[in-house]
Protein backbone atom coordinates (compact mmCIF):
# COMPACT_ATOMS: atom_id res chain seq x y z
CA UNK A 1 0.00 0.00 0.00
CA UNK A 2 3.08 2.61 0.15
CA UNK A 3 3.58 3.02 -2.88
CA UNK A 4 0.12 4.46 -3.63
CA UNK A 5 0.10 8.16 -4.05
CA UNK A 6 -2.60 9.24 -0.94
CA UNK A 7 -2.33 12.81 -1.40
CA UNK A 8 -3.05 13.01 -5.28
CA UNK A 9 -5.64 10.13 -4.71
CA UNK A 10 -7.60 12.69 -2.09
CA UNK A 11 -7.17 15.54 -5.05
CA UNK A 12 -8.84 13.61 -7.21
CA UNK A 13 -11.53 12.86 -4.76
CA UNK A 14 -12.37 14.61 -1.68
CA UNK A 15 -13.96 17.86 -1.80
CA UNK A 16 -11.29 20.65 -1.40
CA UNK A 17 -12.01 21.51 2.24
CA UNK A 18 -8.93 20.78 4.18
CA UNK A 19 -5.62 22.58 3.55
CA UNK A 20 -4.09 18.55 4.92
CA UNK A 21 -0.77 17.75 5.91
CA UNK A 22 1.62 16.19 3.64
CA UNK A 23 1.47 12.99 5.96
CA UNK A 24 -0.69 9.55 5.52
CA UNK A 25 -1.11 8.26 9.15
CA UNK A 26 -1.60 4.47 8.97
CA UNK A 27 -1.46 3.58 12.73
CA UNK A 28 -1.27 4.72 16.34
CA UNK A 29 -0.18 3.84 20.13
CA UNK A 30 -0.14 5.85 23.12
CA UNK A 31 1.05 9.42 21.87
CA UNK A 32 3.11 8.00 18.96
CA UNK A 33 1.29 7.48 14.76
CA UNK A 34 3.14 5.75 11.97
CA UNK A 35 3.14 7.01 8.62
CA UNK A 36 2.26 4.58 5.51
CA UNK A 37 6.51 4.38 5.65
CA UNK A 38 6.47 3.27 8.63
CA UNK A 39 7.88 6.70 9.75
CA UNK A 40 7.18 7.61 13.61
CA UNK A 41 5.61 10.79 15.12
CA UNK A 42 4.90 12.27 18.24
CA UNK A 43 1.51 13.32 18.27
CA UNK A 44 0.92 16.70 19.90
CA UNK A 45 -2.27 16.94 17.71
CA UNK A 46 -4.16 14.55 18.90
CA UNK A 47 -7.02 14.12 16.21
CA UNK A 48 -7.72 18.08 17.30
CA UNK A 49 -7.62 17.51 21.19
CA UNK A 50 -10.08 14.15 20.80
CA UNK A 51 -7.53 11.28 21.54
CA UNK A 52 -7.46 11.97 25.46
CA UNK A 53 -6.41 8.81 25.88
CA UNK A 54 -3.87 8.61 22.70
CA UNK A 55 -3.63 6.18 20.29
CA UNK A 56 -5.49 2.71 20.86
CA UNK A 57 -5.48 2.83 24.38
CA UNK A 58 -6.25 -0.85 25.67
CA UNK A 59 -9.14 0.76 27.80
CA UNK A 60 -11.05 2.13 24.78
CA UNK A 61 -10.06 -1.23 22.33
CA UNK A 62 -11.28 -3.42 24.98
CA UNK A 63 -14.63 -1.41 25.76
CA UNK A 64 -15.29 -1.14 21.83
CA UNK A 65 -14.59 -4.75 21.18
CA UNK A 66 -16.60 -6.17 23.92
CA UNK A 67 -19.63 -3.85 22.97
CA UNK A 68 -19.33 -4.28 19.53
CA UNK A 69 -19.76 -7.78 20.26
CA UNK A 70 -22.87 -7.52 22.18
CA UNK A 71 -25.38 -4.68 20.65
CA UNK A 72 -23.95 -2.01 18.55
CA UNK A 73 -27.28 0.13 17.46
CA UNK A 74 -30.69 0.62 18.56
CA UNK A 75 -32.83 3.07 18.11
CA UNK A 76 -33.62 5.64 20.95
CA UNK A 77 -37.59 4.19 20.82
CA UNK A 78 -35.75 1.63 23.16
CA UNK A 79 -33.73 1.75 26.37
CA UNK A 80 -30.09 1.10 26.45
CA UNK A 81 -28.07 0.43 28.55
CA UNK A 82 -24.22 1.84 27.70
CA UNK A 83 -26.20 5.09 27.35
CA UNK A 84 -27.75 5.33 30.73
CA UNK A 85 -24.29 4.22 32.54
CA UNK A 86 -22.17 7.04 30.76
CA UNK A 87 -25.30 9.40 31.46
CA UNK A 88 -25.27 8.44 35.39
CA UNK A 89 -21.31 9.41 35.23
CA UNK A 90 -21.35 12.69 33.56
CA UNK A 91 -24.22 14.00 35.63
CA UNK A 92 -22.67 12.55 38.87
CA UNK A 93 -19.40 14.63 38.27
CA UNK A 94 -20.63 17.67 36.81
CA UNK A 95 -23.08 20.48 37.92
CA UNK A 96 -25.69 19.71 35.44
CA UNK A 97 -28.75 17.24 36.09
CA UNK A 98 -29.72 16.16 32.61
CA UNK A 99 -27.90 14.76 29.06
CA UNK A 100 -28.59 14.44 25.67
CA UNK A 101 -26.29 12.94 23.29
CA UNK A 102 -25.57 13.23 19.92
CA UNK A 103 -22.71 12.84 17.38
CA UNK A 104 -20.26 15.51 17.15
CA UNK A 105 -19.48 18.97 18.74
CA UNK A 106 -21.34 21.20 16.58
CA UNK A 107 -24.69 18.98 16.77
CA UNK A 108 -23.89 19.11 20.97
CA UNK A 109 -23.99 23.51 20.13
CA UNK A 110 -26.88 22.94 17.83
CA UNK A 111 -28.88 20.74 20.25
CA UNK A 112 -27.74 23.27 23.22
CA UNK A 113 -29.40 26.25 20.98
CA UNK A 114 -32.61 24.90 20.52
CA UNK A 115 -33.03 24.03 24.29
CA UNK A 116 -32.20 27.41 25.28
CA UNK A 117 -34.84 29.09 22.67
CA UNK A 118 -37.13 25.87 23.26
CA UNK A 119 -36.84 27.68 27.06
CA UNK A 120 -36.82 30.92 25.78
CA UNK A 121 -40.49 30.55 24.25
CA UNK A 122 -41.64 29.35 27.64
CA UNK A 123 -39.84 30.92 30.15
CA UNK A 124 -38.85 34.34 28.41
CA UNK A 125 -41.78 35.60 26.40
CA UNK A 126 -40.36 34.04 23.21
CA UNK A 127 -36.59 35.27 23.84
CA UNK A 128 -34.39 33.54 21.16
CA UNK A 129 -31.06 35.24 20.63
CA UNK A 130 -27.77 33.98 21.62
CA UNK A 131 -25.46 36.47 22.58
CA UNK A 132 -21.62 34.69 21.67
CA UNK A 133 -18.06 36.09 21.76
CA UNK A 134 -15.76 37.20 18.86
CA UNK A 135 -13.23 34.70 17.61
CA UNK A 136 -15.30 32.21 18.99
CA UNK A 137 -15.83 28.67 17.28
CA UNK A 138 -18.78 26.50 17.66
CA UNK A 139 -18.95 24.69 14.35
CA UNK A 140 -19.53 23.93 11.29
CA UNK A 141 -23.35 24.11 10.48
CA UNK A 142 -25.27 26.99 9.49
CA UNK A 143 -26.93 28.00 12.76
CA UNK A 144 -23.54 27.56 14.47
CA UNK A 145 -21.47 29.86 11.41
CA UNK A 146 -23.51 32.25 12.67
CA UNK A 147 -23.10 32.06 16.28
CA UNK A 148 -19.17 31.55 15.45
CA UNK A 149 -18.04 35.09 15.15
CA UNK A 150 -15.47 34.52 12.66
CA UNK A 151 -15.80 36.42 9.59
CA UNK A 152 -14.11 33.90 7.53
CA UNK A 153 -16.36 31.16 8.32
CA UNK A 154 -19.74 33.60 7.65
CA UNK A 155 -19.10 35.53 4.07
CA UNK A 156 -19.09 32.35 2.38
CA UNK A 157 -22.90 30.78 3.42
CA UNK A 158 -25.04 34.19 4.08
CA UNK A 159 -28.06 34.42 4.76
CA UNK A 160 -27.35 32.33 7.80
CA UNK A 161 -30.20 32.00 10.37
CA UNK A 162 -30.91 35.19 12.19
CA UNK A 163 -30.78 35.10 16.16
CA UNK A 164 -27.55 35.09 17.17
CA UNK A 165 -25.32 38.51 18.57
CA UNK A 166 -21.49 38.64 18.19
CA UNK A 167 -19.81 40.67 21.23
CA UNK A 168 -16.37 41.48 21.64
CA UNK A 169 -14.48 38.34 23.92
CA UNK A 170 -13.69 39.24 27.21
CA UNK A 171 -15.79 41.95 27.96
CA UNK A 172 -18.23 41.08 30.69
CA UNK A 173 -19.65 44.93 29.77
CA UNK A 174 -20.30 44.01 26.03
CA UNK A 175 -22.73 41.24 26.88
CA UNK A 176 -24.54 43.48 29.53
CA UNK A 177 -25.03 45.81 26.67
CA UNK A 178 -26.24 43.60 23.44
CA UNK A 179 -28.80 42.20 26.21
CA UNK A 180 -32.11 43.13 25.21
CA UNK A 181 -35.32 41.88 25.80
CA UNK A 182 -35.52 38.88 23.47
CA UNK A 183 -31.94 37.63 24.03
CA UNK A 184 -32.47 34.05 25.78
CA UNK A 185 -28.47 32.72 26.23
CA UNK A 186 -25.11 34.05 26.17
CA UNK A 187 -22.70 31.17 24.38
CA UNK A 188 -18.82 31.16 25.29
CA UNK A 189 -15.97 28.82 25.29
CA UNK A 190 -14.16 28.68 29.13
CA UNK A 191 -11.03 29.74 27.05
CA UNK A 192 -10.73 29.86 22.79
CA UNK A 193 -9.22 27.18 21.47
CA UNK A 194 -9.82 28.14 17.81
CA UNK A 195 -9.15 31.19 18.35
CA UNK A 196 -5.52 30.80 18.94
CA UNK A 197 -5.75 29.63 23.23
CA UNK A 198 -6.92 33.01 24.17
CA UNK A 199 -7.58 32.84 28.12
CA UNK A 200 -10.27 35.46 29.42
CA UNK A 201 -9.73 37.70 32.69
CA UNK A 202 -10.11 35.60 35.64
CA UNK A 203 -13.79 37.26 37.03
CA UNK A 204 -14.98 37.30 33.30
CA UNK A 205 -16.85 34.60 33.48
CA UNK A 206 -17.84 34.80 36.97
CA UNK A 207 -19.40 38.32 36.20
CA UNK A 208 -21.29 36.97 32.67
CA UNK A 209 -22.71 34.62 35.14
CA UNK A 210 -23.99 36.97 37.86
CA UNK A 211 -25.29 39.09 34.42
CA UNK A 212 -26.99 35.83 33.53
CA UNK A 213 -28.70 34.82 36.97
CA UNK A 214 -29.70 39.00 37.22
CA UNK A 215 -31.66 38.52 33.76
CA UNK A 216 -33.27 34.70 34.21
CA UNK A 217 -31.62 33.92 30.67
CA UNK A 218 -29.07 31.77 30.44
CA UNK A 219 -25.16 30.94 30.23
CA UNK A 220 -24.11 27.96 27.81
CA UNK A 221 -20.55 26.82 27.94
CA UNK A 222 -18.94 25.56 24.80
CA UNK A 223 -16.21 22.65 26.37
CA UNK A 224 -16.21 21.05 23.18
CA UNK A 225 -12.35 21.66 23.48
CA UNK A 226 -11.72 22.17 27.27
CA UNK A 227 -13.63 19.84 28.99
CA UNK A 228 -13.08 16.06 29.93
CA UNK A 229 -9.83 16.74 31.64
CA UNK A 230 -8.26 19.06 28.85
CA UNK A 231 -7.54 22.11 30.95
CA UNK A 232 -6.34 20.36 34.13
CA UNK A 233 -9.81 19.65 35.80
CA UNK A 234 -12.79 17.56 34.43
CA UNK A 235 -14.67 20.04 33.06
CA UNK A 236 -13.42 23.99 32.27
CA UNK A 237 -16.34 25.38 33.92
CA UNK A 238 -14.43 24.29 37.23
CA UNK A 239 -12.15 26.85 37.82
CA UNK A 240 -13.51 29.64 36.45
CA UNK A 241 -15.59 29.22 39.58
CA UNK A 242 -19.20 29.07 37.65
CA UNK A 243 -21.73 26.79 36.78
CA UNK A 244 -23.16 26.90 33.42
CA UNK A 245 -26.75 26.29 32.47
CA UNK A 246 -25.95 23.74 29.86
CA UNK A 247 -22.94 22.35 29.14
CA UNK A 248 -21.62 21.44 25.30
CA UNK A 249 -19.36 18.25 25.11
CA UNK A 250 -17.56 16.32 22.07
CA UNK A 251 -14.10 15.92 21.03
CA UNK A 252 -12.11 13.93 24.10
CA UNK A 253 -15.34 12.77 25.18
CA UNK A 254 -14.87 9.13 23.92
CA UNK A 255 -11.15 9.53 23.01
CA UNK A 256 -12.10 9.23 19.13
CA UNK A 257 -14.80 7.08 18.94
CA UNK A 258 -17.62 10.11 17.19
CA UNK A 259 -20.12 11.56 20.36
CA UNK A 260 -21.12 14.61 21.33
CA UNK A 261 -23.16 15.42 24.90
CA UNK A 262 -25.18 18.54 26.08
CA UNK A 263 -25.72 18.59 29.42
CA UNK A 264 -28.36 21.16 31.60
CA UNK A 265 -29.77 22.21 34.71
CA UNK A 266 -33.46 20.77 35.94
CA UNK A 267 -35.04 23.81 35.89
CA UNK A 268 -33.62 24.40 31.54
CA UNK A 269 -34.37 20.96 30.99
CA UNK A 270 -37.82 21.97 29.16
CA UNK A 271 -37.80 19.51 26.41
CA UNK A 272 -40.95 17.46 25.56
CA UNK A 273 -41.25 14.18 23.45
CA UNK A 274 -40.43 15.29 19.71
CA UNK A 275 -38.66 18.47 20.73
CA UNK A 276 -35.70 17.06 19.63
CA UNK A 277 -34.05 13.62 18.34
CA UNK A 278 -31.04 11.74 16.90
CA UNK A 279 -30.43 8.59 15.18
CA UNK A 280 -27.19 7.79 15.92
CA UNK A 281 -26.63 9.75 19.19
CA UNK A 282 -26.04 7.89 22.20
CA UNK A 283 -25.80 4.57 20.64
CA UNK A 284 -24.39 1.48 22.24
CA UNK A 285 -20.93 1.69 20.92
CA UNK A 286 -20.69 5.16 21.21
CA UNK A 287 -21.10 5.23 24.88
CA UNK A 288 -19.62 2.18 26.31
CA UNK A 289 -16.34 3.76 24.23
CA UNK A 290 -16.92 7.16 25.64
CA UNK A 291 -18.20 5.63 29.70
CA UNK A 292 -14.96 3.95 29.27
CA UNK A 293 -12.83 7.14 28.73
CA UNK A 294 -14.84 9.05 31.33
CA UNK A 295 -14.16 6.25 34.21
CA UNK A 296 -10.55 5.61 33.10
CA UNK A 297 -9.68 9.61 33.57
CA UNK A 298 -11.36 10.15 36.93
CA UNK A 299 -10.19 6.56 38.29
CA UNK A 300 -6.79 7.62 37.86
CA UNK A 301 -7.07 11.24 38.60
CA UNK A 302 -5.68 12.30 34.84
CA UNK A 303 -7.07 15.77 35.03
CA UNK A 304 -4.37 16.28 37.87
CA UNK A 305 -1.70 14.70 36.10
CA UNK A 306 -2.85 17.16 33.14
CA UNK A 307 -2.44 19.83 35.64
CA UNK A 308 1.08 18.91 36.56
CA UNK A 309 2.54 18.14 33.23
CA UNK A 310 0.48 20.88 31.65
CA UNK A 311 2.09 23.30 34.19
CA UNK A 312 5.60 21.94 33.42
CA UNK A 313 5.22 22.37 29.82
CA UNK A 314 3.58 25.81 30.20
CA UNK A 315 7.00 26.56 32.23
CA UNK A 316 9.12 25.30 29.20
CA UNK A 317 7.71 26.67 26.80
CA UNK A 318 8.24 30.02 28.31
CA UNK A 319 11.91 29.50 28.22
CA UNK A 320 12.00 29.46 24.84
CA UNK A 321 10.32 32.69 24.85
CA UNK A 322 13.32 33.67 26.61
CA UNK A 323 15.76 31.90 24.11
CA UNK A 324 14.36 32.72 21.00
CA UNK A 325 13.49 36.44 20.00
CA UNK A 326 10.90 34.83 17.09
CA UNK A 327 8.80 32.96 20.49
CA UNK A 328 6.66 35.90 21.41
CA UNK A 329 4.74 34.32 23.85
CA UNK A 330 3.77 31.13 25.50
CA UNK A 331 0.05 30.73 26.87
CA UNK A 332 -2.97 28.04 27.91
CA UNK A 333 -3.72 25.89 30.26
CA UNK A 334 -3.65 21.94 31.17
CA UNK A 335 -2.57 20.52 28.00
CA UNK A 336 -4.56 23.47 25.90
CA UNK A 337 -1.30 25.76 24.57
CA UNK A 338 0.02 27.75 22.29
CA UNK A 339 3.28 29.40 21.52
CA UNK A 340 2.65 33.12 19.93
CA UNK A 341 5.54 33.73 17.14
CA UNK A 342 6.63 36.75 16.11
CA UNK A 343 6.05 36.91 12.25
CA UNK A 344 3.39 34.67 10.18
CA UNK A 345 5.89 31.90 10.23
CA UNK A 346 3.61 28.87 11.76
CA UNK A 347 3.04 26.96 8.85
CA UNK A 348 6.48 26.78 8.49
CA UNK A 349 7.72 25.42 11.99
CA UNK A 350 4.91 22.92 11.48
CA UNK A 351 6.00 21.88 8.71
CA UNK A 352 9.78 21.46 9.91
CA UNK A 353 8.54 19.86 13.27
CA UNK A 354 6.37 17.54 11.05
CA UNK A 355 10.12 17.04 9.09
CA UNK A 356 11.75 16.06 13.03
CA UNK A 357 9.03 13.61 13.90
CA UNK A 358 6.51 15.84 15.57
CA UNK A 359 3.00 16.97 15.37
CA UNK A 360 1.71 20.25 16.11
CA UNK A 361 -1.06 22.54 14.93
CA UNK A 362 -0.90 25.97 13.20
CA UNK A 363 -4.00 27.53 15.14
CA UNK A 364 -3.01 30.88 13.30
CA UNK A 365 -0.65 32.00 11.01
CA UNK A 366 1.02 33.42 14.09
CA UNK A 367 0.72 30.56 16.57
CA UNK A 368 1.44 26.93 16.91
CA UNK A 369 -0.99 25.25 18.81
CA UNK A 370 -0.19 21.85 21.43
CA UNK A 371 -2.75 19.57 22.22
CA UNK A 372 -1.23 15.94 23.25
CA UNK A 373 -3.04 13.42 24.55
CA UNK A 374 -3.86 13.76 28.52
CA UNK A 375 -1.47 10.25 28.88
CA UNK A 376 1.27 12.80 27.78
CA UNK A 377 4.59 11.78 29.65
CA UNK A 378 7.46 14.11 30.92
CA UNK A 379 9.80 12.15 28.31
CA UNK A 380 6.96 12.76 25.69
CA UNK A 381 7.60 16.64 26.55
CA UNK A 382 10.78 16.68 26.74
CA UNK A 383 11.20 15.09 23.20
CA UNK A 384 8.63 17.81 21.81
CA UNK A 385 10.97 20.24 23.41
CA UNK A 386 13.97 18.99 22.14
CA UNK A 387 12.93 19.42 18.44
CA UNK A 388 11.30 22.14 19.12
CA UNK A 389 14.96 23.62 20.46
CA UNK A 390 15.94 22.54 16.61
CA UNK A 391 13.31 24.00 14.50
CA UNK A 392 13.05 27.33 16.41
CA UNK A 393 16.90 27.55 15.86
CA UNK A 394 16.85 27.29 12.35
CA UNK A 395 14.21 29.74 11.55
C1 LIG B 1 -14.19 21.54 17.62
C2 LIG B 1 -15.15 22.46 18.27
C3 LIG B 1 -16.51 22.48 17.89
C4 LIG B 1 -17.05 21.65 16.75
O1 LIG B 1 -16.94 20.28 16.97
P1 LIG B 1 -17.15 19.26 15.73
O2 LIG B 1 -17.11 17.92 16.38
O3 LIG B 1 -16.05 19.51 14.77
O4 LIG B 1 -18.47 19.57 15.15
C5 LIG B 1 -17.37 23.31 18.60
N1 LIG B 1 -16.92 24.08 19.60
C6 LIG B 1 -15.63 24.09 19.99
C7 LIG B 1 -15.22 24.95 21.13
C8 LIG B 1 -14.70 23.29 19.33
O5 LIG B 1 -13.41 23.33 19.68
Amino acid sequence: MSQMNWPDIEAQLYLRTFRRIPLTITRGEGTRVWDDEGREYLDFVAGWAVNALGHCHPVLVEAIERQARTLIHTSNQFYTIPQLELAALLVQHSCLDRVFFCNSGVEAAEGAVKLARRFGKLHLNGAYEVITAGDSFHGRTLAMTAATAQEKYQQLYTPLPPGFVNVEWNNAQAIRDATVPHTCAVMLEPLQGEAGVRIPDSDYLRQVQEWCDQKGILLILDEVQTGIGRTGTLFGYEQAGVEPDILILAKGLASGVPIGAFLAKEHVSVFQPGDHGSTFGGNPLACAAAFAVVNHIIENNIPGHVQRIGTRFLDLLNELTREFPVAKEARGRGLLLALVLERDIADEITLSCLHHGLLINRVRPNAIRFMPPLITTDDDIDEAMSILRTVLASV
